[in-house]
């Protein structure tokens, strides 16, 4: 039996469902508002990785949960986090990276992956075995998508600055 769940560990691999890869929030909204999006989840933060507390080379990530009876996507949240933490999260497009001559990225995200979440090489095998198989079964569906209340986000009169949601 592992001592860890997979639920229980700060940083996780969230591969996105091919069938949403081009659905991004980010898209809906002109980069002008995306950029005030980023600044203030970054102020919540602390201007710190929320995930290891890394205080440089911050993105704001898109936190989707995904349905699996309905076939929903919902938007829950942004969260910031750094580059390595990021590239862990996608971590097939860092596989990609690393084909195309990154060769040592995958070794230095499996190690961040190890430190963050305080686990060996064998956990994070489990983990990246079930995220593979989680995204594979996933990606044969088409999703609908569902904002909730960050809706506001993409509808330009209701944006105001002060008014970015806070996660579930
Ligand atoms: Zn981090």
């Amino acid at each position: 039996m592992e001592k860890t769940s997979d639920h229980d560990l700060p940083l996780r691999i969230e591969l996105v469902p091919k069938t949403c890869w081009n659905f991004t929030l980010r898209k809906l909204m002109p980069r002008s508002r995306w950029n005030k999006v980023r600044q203030k989840v970054f102020e919540r933060a602390g201007h710190t990785c929320e995930i290891c507390g890394a205080k440089d080379k911050l993105n704001c990530h898109e936190i989707w949960e995904y349905d699996g009876t309905k076939h929903i996507q919902k938007m829950a949240g942004f969260q910031a986090v750094c580059d390595l933490c990021h590239h862990v999260k996608h971590f097939g497009m860092a596989q990609v990276l690393a084909d195309r001559g990154y060769a040592d990225l995958i070794d230095t995200l499996i190690e961040h992956f190890k430190a963050v979440n305080g686990v060996e090489d064998r956990e994070f095998d489990s983990h990246v075995k079930k995220a593979f198989r989680v995204w594979k079964q996933r990606s044969q569906h088409e999703w609908e998508t569902d904002l909730g209340r960050f809706d506001s986000l993409i509808q330009s009169k209701a944006f105001r600055r002060a008014e970015v949601p806070t996660n579930n």
